[in-house]
């Protein structure tokens, strides 16, 4: 690294860094902001220290802006060579450069297999991310056809922004262990924000790269997509936070995929929990006067004008909570009119009360 700014002293109130510039955060790790053209305005990627040269956790979105920036990097701060990429997960802010990077330096590319291969999928096959059952999923849910069509032709254009996959990977499984530099990390995958997220936790220094798993500020998007559209992954994230709650301890400094740098992760666990159950507890709520549509709820719960990338979000991150209250029986269907799923809380049998 050429020019560098050093974090020696980390606080938990420290100021953003600008963006594209690499900050040391502790020996052989460092932290580098790229740019977003989203509400979500930045990701994190991280080089990690690989003995001869830099591995790349996260690679940023494969669009111009990023490319520039990481020619930038190359030509100007990066002074040894990049040995490998990790990829933490399958969404574009994360993975969307790596085929660029690993195409340029011949580089492995380290991934669990169910975000290598949902990535490959989408860039093989971009047209089904506006194919039919897409509509009936939004429409069934009571999105009118006007905003449906915004969603499934804007909402998911950002998927698109990725430069590819090499044909070949690393697999990363849970419970590995992966070494890097002097550096031993732990493997961990979660489901819930993406299938199977990677997340790395070096215990004898206490460094935990969480990705998209737990945020200091924001509450990763948990969403049901049109493909598993029963599917639960809610669950899985809960899941998945409660084993972390066992195995990162408060001191460790987490480094996570957006926002910046913390400390406490179980009490941020905690409240991401906590959050999840309030959700659940306003569902219920606006169900109990009438019953509601998942694009009825989206106003009740998200009070913001939403752009169609934010709607759906929002519409899916809803249906990840309704389907976690119908698995655990809280609510149930409504028959209100034909084509349309409404909810209720679901009725308690009279010999039960
Ligand atoms: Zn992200």
């Amino acid at each position: 690294m050429t020019t560098r700014l050093v974090y020696s002293d980390f606080t938990d109130s420290m100021l953003a860094p600008p963006l594209g510039v690499p900050i040391e955060v502790m020996p052989g790790i460092v932290w580098i902001r790229l740019a977003l053209p989203f509400a979500l305005n930045h990701v994190n990627i991280y080089l990690i220290d690989d003995g001869e040269g830099w591995a790349v956790l996260d690679t940023g979105l494969g669009d111009q802006e990023t490319q520039d920036v990481w020619k930038t990097l190359l030509a100007d701060h990066i002074d040894r060579p990049l040995t490998r990429l990790i990829v933490t997960h399958f969404h574009p802010d994360h993975i969307g450069m790596a085929g660029w990077l690993a195409a340029q330096f011949d580089l492995p590319v380290h991934m669990s297999e169910t975000e290598y291969l949902l990535s490959r999928n989408i860039h093989l096959d971009p047209g089904a991310l506006d194919a039919e059952h897409y509509r009936r999923f939004y429409l069934r849910h009571g999105l009118d056809a006007e905003t449906t069509q915004r969603v499934v032709t804007q909402g998911h254009a950002y998927l698109r922004f990725v430069t590819g996959l090499p044909p070949t990977f690393e697999r990363l499984v849970d419970g590995d262990r992966l070494t890097l530099g002097g550096r031993d990390f732990q493997v961990i995958t979660g489901g819930g924000h993406s299938p199977e997220q990677v997340v790395l936790y070096c215990a004898a220094e206490r460094i935990f790269f969480s990705a998209d798993q737990v945020l200091s500020k924001i509450s990763p998007n948990v969403s049901v997509t049109a493909t598993i559209p029963n599917g639960n992954p809610l669950n899985d994230y809960l899941r998945s936070l409660a084993a972390l709650g066992e195995i990162i301890p408060a001191d460790a400094l987490v480094l996570p995929g957006h926002g910046l740098p913390f400390h406490n992760a179980p009490s941020r666990i905690k409240e991401l929990t906590a959050h999840h159950q309030a959700r659940c507890d306003q569902i219920l709520a606006a169900c109990v006067t009438e019953p509601r549509s998942v694009a009825e709820l989206v106003p009740l719960l998200f009070h913001r004008p939403l752009d169609p990338q934010q709607t759906s979000f929002a519409f899916s991150e809803i249906l990840a909570h309704v389907n976690l209250m119908l698995r655990k029986g809280q609510i149930e269907t409504a028959d209100t009119a034909p084509g349309l799923v409404r909810y209720v809380p679901r009725a308690v049998p009279e010999n039960r009360v």
